[in-house]
């Protein structure tokens, strides 16, 4: 990996922590889950959503205001309304909030109602996007681009560390490959060389990478055994009305399930996941 100063590990247990709240953090001993839809479509979704993934629990909340649609037609997202139901979010319930920045004009709102700023697997070598976060203290989650190299991924986040933002999560998303069954293929293997090259925390997304939510549970298992330090998961109270990505969205109840199925996993690879809270442990 040529030219990397400030993403490389520069011995093995250099490891680097990301404060998304007073309480959560990526790269600790704890993974860090981040659960909601693909698209927030309206404040009593988010609501049930928010009150039911804070009992699981998980640790943030995720959701589209600005989405990167293939087709111009399909639904880009509630924008400016969206961020309004995110700030409501974030007085009522205490979750930190993920959404997605698609263009260096959306940064100033999104970054006012936000915790954290998603750069979409879309935009992962948009240099100029990436410069401009580097010039903001929020932290990033930064997507694999669909067909990206590791190493063209490691120096897109290189870019925002260069500019002065070293609050950068990694993302693992799927790559494009022939086989279409999966939406995209999951490559742990770049999990494991991420976690070997850089000192920054990486998570896994299995729901856009397998893109049918009966695959999203073993690879969520799998990517926490092969080290990765969290998850982000789409799901819906009725992930078949789900305006976007229905076909990968669990629903609540299964999300649950799988917060709570990771326990095992993590404990045998010396991690842990926070408990459910007591009202969820006792029902
Ligand atoms: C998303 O997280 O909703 C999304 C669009 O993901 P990606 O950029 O990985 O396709
Ligand atoms: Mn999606």
């Amino acid at each position: 990996m040529n030219n990397l100063k400030l993403v490389s590990k520069s011995l093995p247990e250099h490891n680097s922590l990301v404060q998304l709240s007073e309480t959560v953090t990526f790269g600790g001993q704890e993974i860090t889950i981040i659960g909601g839809p693909c698209t927030v479509e309206s404040l009593e979704q988010m609501e049930t959503v928010a009150s039911k993934l804070q009992a699981a629990p998980v640790q943030a909340i995720r959701g589209g205001v600005y989405k990167p649609r293939t087709s111009p037609y399909s639904f880009q997202g509630l924008g400016e309304a969206g961020l309004e139901i995110f700030a409501t979010i974030k007085q009522r319930y205490n979750l930190p909030v993920v959404t997605e920045v698609m263009a260096i004009a959306q940064i100033e709102s999104i970054a006012a109602s936000a915790d954290m700023l998603q750069v979409g697997s879309r935009n992962m070598q948009n240099f100029d996007l990436l410069k401009a976060l580097g010039e903001t203290d929020k932290p990033i989650l930064l997507k694999r681009g669909l067909a990206a190299t590791i190493e063209e991924f490691v120096n897109a986040a290189e870019y925002i560390l260069s500019h002065g933002n070293s609050q950068v999560v990694l993302c693992e998303r799927g790559i494009r490959s022939f086989d279409n069954y999966t939406r995209n293929v999951l490559d742990l293997g770049a999990v494991a060389a991420l976690k070997q090259i850089t000192h920054l925390p990486v998570i896994v997304d299995p729901s856009h990478a397998a893109g049918k939510r009966e695959l999203i549970a073993p690879l969520a298992k799998a990517a926490i055994a092969c080290g990765a330090d969290g998850l982000i998961i789409e799901c819906h109270p009725e992930p078949e009305k789900s305006v976007s990505d229905a076909r990968q969205a669990l629903s609540l109840e299964a999300m649950i399930r799988l917060v709570h199925s990771l326990q095992p996993i993590a404990a045998a690879v010396g991690r842990t996941v926070a408990l459910p809270t007591r009202e969820l442990a006792v029902a």
